[in-house]
């Protein structure tokens, strides 16, 4: 009887031999249930053998092929091999990470979820214009539904309330579900040889490109092959619009397109963004905020080729897109595309092999790009192409100004000149952003007679103080107590807090602007669903007049009225132990930066620092990315940091500090014992040395050369395995991202 090898999301770096019955087809990528121990498990069929170390006598049977979704294509599987190497993460746990949710259950797939709203005949004879006033959002998606049958995706596109509306439509009769008459797997593809006809397909809106945007949508789509472009434009300079034009000379082309975004709350927005511009383009998105029965469903239609543009977050990359013909990676700096548990891969990264495995064009844009990629398109490894301007005339750039808080005055961690300025826009009503990269109202708690800090006791961090509702909290471990009424060392009332919160610049503003309608963003005040949606769209009404936020308000938004950014307190960044801090601090305030004065109204930067002449600033200043990126890389050269050198970052974490120590002390003796061309840092404390009562120490090797140190990690990993690691955590990072 044949062998077949199986991948199992099992943490052993093998795969597992089945043997299956002499007449059962069975096909690499296909499913598959398995009896593993007591269980049956869901497994990934990988290859054949001729024989198996296992004796026949206990070689188990495939219980069952699954075929109710075709098999994962063979490109995918050489992906995830490569990624399952590069990474050191077990074959089984790759294979099986990449799959939906629902395509790991042991329930084979059906597909009931394929169903449309539709307007039932008591929907059809209602006039919506009796319908009262309020229920906006049930009116606005009666009027989508007398156009077409809708996805419940597609709807919630139109509004964020669609789920509760519908529930209400649902209800009162005059909306129904149908099945999809068109099933999404039937949908067949062209065979070889046969040819497609070049696709027709609506184009809302497009505008006429500007010279440099056109000489960049030129040099990608006169790509054959693989190519990885590197698109620098600054903030409006009119990259989506670059991305608009190239999905439609691919769908034309018959082509599929993959956009990664960053992991944020914006993916609903572009959606509808990108739907708008091709409304009759099946797309679909991908994230982790889809029920699985929905995600499953619209990775199915990537994977028949289906849905042309698929939208997706990090774990998008590994979808299969049997017609894929361009990759873009929006905001390609953005740290959000490294996964940090599991396969700890770069979307980014995995995206480039992807588009070079498949020999097609992958563009990757920012306007602050990572040095990795600027110094890739420095070294000609990249193609560079930039956008120095604007697309709408006359919008420019906001001027930024630095106020030197060493020499002026502060009234609650404000400057005046920024204050002033905040009281301008007011009367102007405009609206204004401060910007500060910390929630609750203060990083810490004081006693000011005996100097005892609040300090959590779990963590080797300081317990931040929330005003609101009087606690002290921890943001490592989400350890929480009241706070005192007097210090606990001392007995002391006077208890002062210590630096400054979004909270604390909120309660100051609010007591400094009575009439000011503040509004305040971070992950506190978005906590519940629905919240942050809420928030932006009163932001876009104009129903608010000052913005305090952490980063959550830097990303990709257009606030047409904003006209003055604040940021205050950025200096941590500049020293701090981490360093990609200052380039993540770049990236952040022209991004935040970026959001004053669109459209046409100019705006401004006002910046509180006590080093104003520091390079960052200088280069925010003249809004010069590449000189930054020069010093930055400069300073990266002679301290021998990435991008010059390829690193890898093995962590452990235990509750006996011992423990954690001695394990890396051990993987430390056998790294040198190799005697191969890579440098071993000596075993230190993580930068948060304990949190969630364990102790974390870490050990760092790098080389300059990526492919020494993939061989070092080839041989060293299974040494790592085999030590014994008794009560501890594990874990190997290979281009790590956070130490
Ligand atoms: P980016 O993604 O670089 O921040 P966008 O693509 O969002 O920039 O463009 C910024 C603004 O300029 C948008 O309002 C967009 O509609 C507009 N825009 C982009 N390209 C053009 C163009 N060629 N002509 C006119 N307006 C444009
Ligand atoms: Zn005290
Ligand atoms: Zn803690």
């Amino acid at each position: 009887m044949p062998i077949i090898r199986v991948a199992l999301d099992v943490p052993l770096s093998t795969l597992f031999d089945y043997v299956v019955e002499e007449n059962t087809e069975v096909i690499f990528g296909q499913r598959v249930l398995v009896p593993f121990g007591r269980k049956q498990v869901l497994g990934v069929v990988m290859e054949r053998a001729e024989q198996s170390d296992l004796s026949a006598a206990r070689l188990k049977a495939v219980t069952q092929v699954l075929d109710d979704v075709p098999p994962l294509p063979q490109e995918m599987l050489t992906l995830l091999r490569f990624c399952s190497d590069y990474y050191h993460h077990p074959l089984g746990m790759t294979v099986l990470s990449a799959l939906p949710a629902r395509l790991r259950d042991t329930e084979p797939i059906k597909l009931k979820q394929a169903l449309d709203y539709t307007l039932s005949a008591a929907g059809r004879a209602l006039d919506i214009e009796t319908l009262p006033k309020r229920r906006v959002v049930q009116q606005r998606i009666l009027q989508a539904l007398r156009e077409a049958p809708m996805s419940g995706a597609q709807l919630r596109s139109l509004s964020p309330s669609a789920p509760a509306a519908l529930k209400v439509l649902l209800e009162a009769g005059w909306v129904e579900l149908v099945d999809r008459s068109q099933n999404p797997l039937s949908n067949s593809l062209p065979q070889a040889g046969e040819r497609t006809e070049t696709a027709r397909h609506i184009f809302n809106g497009a505008h006429t490109l500007t010279p440099e945007q056109q000489q960049a949508v030129d040099a990608v789509t006169q790509q054959t092959g693989y190519a990885c472009f590197l698109l620098h434009g600054i903030t409006g300079s009119g990259k989506t619009e670059i991305y608009v034009h190239l999905m439609h000379e691919m769908l034309q082309r018959g082509g599929q397109v993959l956009l990664l975004v960053p992991e944020i709350n914006l993916t609903p927005q572009l959606e509808h963004y990108f739907r708008s511009r091709f409304p009759d383009v099946e797309l679909v998105s991908l994230h982790s905020g889809l029920a699985d029965g929905e995600r499953a469903l619209n990775w199915l239609k990537a994977q028949s080729g289906a849905a042309r543009i698929v939208l997706g977050t990090r774990l998008s990359v590994f979808t299969p897109l049997p017609k894929l013909s361009l990759i873009l990676v929006d905001e390609e700096h953005d740290s959000s595309f490294k996964q940090q548990d599991g396969l700890r891969y770069s979307a980014r990264d995995v995206a480039i092999f992807r588009a070079n495995q498949r020999g097609v064009p992958i563009v990757l844009g920012s306007a602050t790009p990572s040095l990795e990629s600027w110094f890739n398109a420095k070294s000609g490894r990249y193609q560079l192409l930039q956008l120095k301007q604007r697309a709408v005339q006359p919008a420019t750039l906001p001027v930024v100004r630095c106020m030197d808080i060493s020499q002026l005055p502060l009234e609650e961690g404000m400057s005046q000149p920024l204050l002033a300025a905040i009281e301008t826009c007011l009367q102007r009503q405009e609206q204004s952003l401060i910007f500060i990269n910390r929630r609750g109202f203060a990083p810490v708690l004081m006693c000011t007679s005996c100097g005892w800090l609040s300090e959590c006791k779990h963590c080797a961090g300081k317990l931040v103080l929330h005003q609101k509702d009087r606690s002290l909290r921890c943001h490592h471990c989400g350890a929480q107590q009241r706070v005192p009424h007097a210090c606990p060392t001392c007995g002391d009332a006077d208890l002062k807090p210590v630096g400054f919160g979004t909270q604390r610049l909120e309660e100051s503003l609010q007591a400094r602007f009575p009439q000011a309608r503040i509004l305040r963003v971070d992950r506190d005040s978005t906590r519940n669903k629905g919240a942050w949606n809420a928030m932006r769209k009163q932001i876009h009404d104009g129903a608010a007049d000052i913005l305090i936020g952490t980063q959550m308000l830097a990303k990709g938004h257009d606030f047409p009225n904003l006209t003055l950014v604040g940021v205050v307190s950025p200096d941590g960044a500049l020293y701090s132990a981490d360093f990609r801090a200052s380039e993540k601090l770049f990236a952040q305030l022209t991004q935040v930066g970026g959001r004053a004065g669109r459209a046409d109204k100019a705006g401004e930067v006002i910046v509180q620092t006590a080093f104003p002449n520091h390079p960052l600033f200088q280069a925010l200043r003249a809004h010069d990315y590449e000189i930054w990126a020069q010093t930055l890389l400069a300073e990266r050269q002679m301290a021998g940091f990435p991008p010059y050198v390829y690193q890898a970052l093995l962590s452990a974490e235990s509750q006996q500090e011992s423990d954690a120590f001695n394990f890396l002390k051990q993987a430390r003796s056998m790294a040198l014992e190799l005697h191969m061309p890579v440098e071993v840092y000596g075993v230190v404390p993580a930068a948060m040395p304990r949190r969630a009562n364990h102790h974390r120490a870490q050990l760092l090797v790098q080389s300059d050369k990526r492919k020494a140190l993939g061989e070092f990690l080839r041989v060293w990993k299974p040494g790592l395995d085999g030590l014994p690691a008794g009560k501890l955590r594990w874990v190997l990072d290979v281009d790590p991202m956070e130490f």
